[in-house]
């Protein structure tokens, strides 16, 4: 399993989960006969796993700029769980103050703007996670 990548992460539901430290690769439900290098390259494209060489042969500019890739999908991963999360709470918010401005004032909620021909004013969701 590690020399697939992976580490074992077990929480009370899933007791057999392992996540590649690379790629953040999760996954669960391991069979007796699974090979786990076959499962990753399976579920995912990893860099960690598509090294021209041994790991111990790695230069340390090799080892940088793959160092960089993990840092950069690992803060990627986690930028957007939290834009999920704070935008699941704007959402929450504003169905609670709109609930509230309805029943204290009778107020109606504006209609949702239409969309616009215009692009800079659209969003590309996710641009910058992209892998290559
Ligand atoms: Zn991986």
């Amino acid at each position: 399993m590690a020399k697939a990548g992976f580490i074992h992460c077990p929480n009370v539901n899933e007791p057999d989960v392992a996540k590649c430290f690379f790629c953040l690769l999760e996954l669960e439900g391991w069979e007796q006969n699974d090979d786990p290098w076959e499962e990753h390259t399976k579920h995912h494209t990893c860099d960690f796993l598509s090294l021209p060489k041994n790991f111990e042969d790695l230069t340390m500019e090799e080892y940088y700029m793959l160092e960089m890739t993990r840092l950069r999908t690992f803060i990627c991963k986690i930028g957007r769980r939290i834009i999920n999360s704070f935008e699941e709470e704007v959402a929450t918010t504003r169905k609670h103050l709109v609930d509230y401005f309805v029943s204290k004032h009778q107020y109606t909620p504006p209609l949702p703007l239409p969309l616009s021909d215009d692009p800079s004013t659209q969003h590309s969701e996710g641009s910058h996670c992209q892998s290559k």
